[in-house]
């Protein structure tokens, strides 16, 4: 059960991760703005500033952006764009509010540059070394033209002498800030990369387990899994599945006639054949040599008999070109059905007496029981 306090949060920054982790982002830079609007409040009841009708333009416009950014964020219009936390745009229009907010706020205006700070601080989580570089020279470029406006106009507020010096502190501390942001990217950038190597080895190392390097076939582990699954899904749901085991035969021959790279060429076309010879949910994967196991899920005997017929027929059509000579090949196989309350050993047993019947009785033949 969610408490009233989590679903008023799930209203406020949806349920999506990736969108939850955006909001966040806006609400932290909102509150900030509300904090800078008190402040500025502050300031201009204290020293008059510029006017009232002036602050709360300000006020409304301020306000309103951030309202902006958190409805585009929210409904799910921003995901047109590569960055949907808009994040470049939050800054820049933030850094615009804080320049006008320098001009109204008078004697305290020395406030607005850690809040500067902060709001290039919103970046390390997102930007590229460009996009910060851009930034903080347009901050740089918002803040001079504010400060030379004001100098101008308001010489009494806004001493030149002392304008000059806010100037020369914002363009040693802006680089600074872009600076490391284009460091945290670069970190950023490295561990992402880490990250797509390792979920490429990761894949690697999967099909490794799973698959026969020679077929591309499951291997007998996977089948094994595979197996283990279908009996807990029989048991469910009542329903019968069959597995057969298949032999090549006289393969020995194969190779000692065309050499080993042939046979491992038989044994490639043989899968390829026998995967095209099946169903789709049929699974032929390979169990040892030239024995290969095929597990057919919910299926009854008079289906999986008609597929291994056409499987060992498809085999003996077979001509695989080896080298100049065509090699022919011919497949025994024991299929069986496996019984309620039996283990898979046992039907795997059975499967294996069958193979052996089929071999025995000469070949190319199935066998069933
Ligand atoms: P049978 O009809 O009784 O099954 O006769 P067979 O010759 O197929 O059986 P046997 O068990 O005597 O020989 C199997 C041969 O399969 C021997 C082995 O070298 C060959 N073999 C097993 N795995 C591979 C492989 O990956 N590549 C190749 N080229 N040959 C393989
Ligand atoms: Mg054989
Ligand atoms: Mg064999």
């Amino acid at each position: 059960m969610k408490s009233h306090f989590q679903r008023l949060g799930d209203l406020w920054l949806g349920t999506e991760p990736a969108q939850r982790l955006r909001l966040r982002q806006t609400s932290l830079a909102t509150a900030l703005m509300l904090i800078s609007i008190v402040m500025l409040h502050y300031a201009v009841h204290l020293f008059g500033g510029s006017g009232r009708g002036l602050l709360w333009a300000w006020t409304v416009v301020s306000l309103g952006g951030m309202a902006v950014a958190y409805g585009a964020i929210r409904s799910g219009w921003s995901l047109r764009f590569r960055d949907p936390s808009l994040t470049s745009q939050q800054i820049a229009f933030a850094i615009s509010a804080a320049a006008l907010g320098y001009a109204q706020a008078g004697p305290l205006r020395g406030m607005v540059f850690p809040v500067l700070t902060l709001i290039l601080m919103f970046g390390m989580f997102q930007l590229r070394a460009r996009k910060a570089y851009a930034l903080s020279l347009f901050a740089l470029a918002m803040f001079s033209l504010v400060m030379a406006t004001m100098a101008w106009l308001r010489p009494d507020a806004y001493p030149p002498a002392v304008e000059i010096g806010h100037f020369v502190m914002l363009a040693c501390m802006l680089p600074a800030v872009a600076v490391l942001t284009a460091r945290l990217s670069l970190i950023r950038r490295r561990l992402s990369q880490q990250r797509e190597e390792l979920g490429r080895a990761l894949a690697q190392l999967q099909a490794i387990a799973t698959r026969d390097e020679l077929t591309g076939l499951p291997n007998r582990r996977q089948v094994q899994a595979l197996m283990d699954q279908e009996l807990l899904r029989s048991l469910r749901h009542h329903h019968d599945f069959c597995i057969a085991l298949a032999d090549l035969d006289h393969f020995k021959r194969v190779n000692d006639l065309h050499g080993h790279a042939a046979g491992d060429a038989v044994l490639r076309a043989f899968a390829q054949a026998g995967q095209a010879a099946m169903r789709g949910t049929d699974v032929l994967a390979r169990w040892g040599g030239e024995e290969f196991l095929v597990l057919m899920p919910d299926t009854a005997m008079p289906p999986a008999l008609g597929g291994m017929e056409r499987l060992r027929e498809h085999t003996a059509a077979l001509q695989v070109d080896v080298g100049g000579a065509k090699v022919s090949v011919t497949v025994s196989i024991g299929l069986t059905g496996h019984r309620r309350g039996e283990t898979l050993a046992q039907t795997l047993e059975r499967a294996d007496r069958l193979l052996y019947k089929a071999k025995a009785e000469g070949r190319n033949r199935v066998c069933i029981d």
